[in-house]
């Protein structure tokens, strides 16, 4: 995709995020509740955590992720709503739904999160600030969108005006845009990373870009030459269309039936390998771990073991070759043997006698403006 003259047309980037997602869902389907400070999560009583807080609790200093005893303590008014996660879930994908009628290039990044590049979109809009716009109002949610040239920027600016925002970082406005940003909104800088570059007089982005390649290297490591792009606002990362996996699996048929369990639990055990290494490269968690057995004479058995969210290479292998016990591999000839892994998540179980707490919280609005992921 050429323009004449041979430029590469310049890209536009949409990122999308729901503010305050759960809250606003709640806020939106009961009208009783706007207005007013609201925290979707867990009793307090119970070891709850805040899932998500509206703008309203957020001014009392309520926050994803505090313990729901400490947000009733900063805000003795705070109304609690039980998550209901089949509901977030269903607006979560009618949102998406209408993202992926303007385009089919949508990469999402959780729930209520995703970047869009409308360089070419179903409604003919030369301006991605024409997009946003049309999208906000369609989406029957409070979101905050930002549109820049790429990915890196379409972040900071959906992020720079929060609830209900609209910022756009048009090509001439980039070097201005630039200028003004701490270190910090640097994607892959968090607050070590940070206190590192302080301690090197790099305080702001643009410092980034006149430091000597060589100690940028010793203070950040491989990270280094990826920062000095990104604060000259370059990043040509591609947005990446992809649905949201919900398993993963992979089955092998022996062409000679198995009969030996120590072989039998040398496959399972890579099978499990294979997808504690799907898990790490979609940045997934399961709770779930499913064996598939299947004798010689085509009886075919699954056995599951469900605990808490993990993607730990050893926990996973260990609960599948531990499954093989409770079938009868090893004395009866085994023809195919599957492994696969369900109940997916994006965060860890943060406590397990807390359901909540392994949903995914709406931490990136709580996020300064640089990018966590
Ligand atoms: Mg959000």
């Amino acid at each position: 995709m050429t323009e004449p003259g041979g430029r590469v047309p310049r890209r536009r980037i949409l990122h999308v995020d729901m503010d305050a997602f759960y809250a606003s869902v709640e806020q939106r389907d009961n009208p009783s509740l706007r207005g007013l400070p609201v925290a979707v999560g867990g009793d307090p009583d119970k070891r709850g955590v805040v899932a998500a807080a509206s703008y309203e609790a957020r001014t009392f200093g309520v926050r994803s992720a505090l313990p729901m005893s400490r947000a009733v303590r900063l805000c003795p008014s705070l109304v609690i709503v039980h998550p209901d996660f089949t509901k977030y879930r269903a607006v979560s994908q009618e949102v998406f739904a209408l993202f992926r009628s303007i385009t089919p290039l949508v990469e999402p990044m959780s729930l209520d999160e995703a970047y869009l590049d409308v360089t070419e979109n179903a409604w003919n809009e030369p301006l991605g600030m024409n997009v946003a716009r049309r999208l906000k109002e369609a989406i029957r949610a409070t979101a905050s969108a930002g549109v820049a040239p790429n990915k890196f920027l379409a972040k900071i600016a959906s992020g720079w005006k929060k609830p209900d925002g609209l910022t756009v970082i048009a090509p001439e406005r980039v070097e201005s845009f630039l200028q003004g940003l701490p270190v910090d909104a640097l994607w892959g800088v968090g607050p070590v990373t940070a206190k590192k570059l302080r301690a090197q007089g790099i305080e702001k982005l643009i410092d980034v870009r006149a430091a000597d390649p060589a100690l940028l290297h010793d203070t950040v490591g491989s990270l280094a030459e990826w920062l000095q792009q990104l604060a000259r606002g370059e990043d040509d990362r591609a947005v990446v269309a992809e649905h949201e996996p919900k398993s993963s699996g992979s089955e092998n048929t022996f062409a000679h039936d198995l009969s030996d369990i120590a072989d039998i639990r040398d496959e399972i055990a890579a099978m499990g390998r294979d997808a504690a290494s799907w898990l790490t490269r979609h940045a997934l968690y399961t709770r779930t771990v499913t064996i598939k057995v299947r004798y010689h004479d085509f009886t075919t058995i699954t056995r599951s073991h469900t605990e808490n969210a993990t993607r730990d290479e050893d926990n996973i292998v260990r609960r599948a070759v531990a499954l093989l016990d409770k079938t009868d591999a090893g004395t009866r000839p085994v023809r195919l043997l599957g492994v696969s892994v369900h109940n997916l998540s994006e965060n860890p179980v943060a406590r397990p006698e807390n359901p909540q707490a392994s949903l995914p919280f709406d931490v990136p609005d709580m996020m300064p403006a640089g990018p966590s992921d």
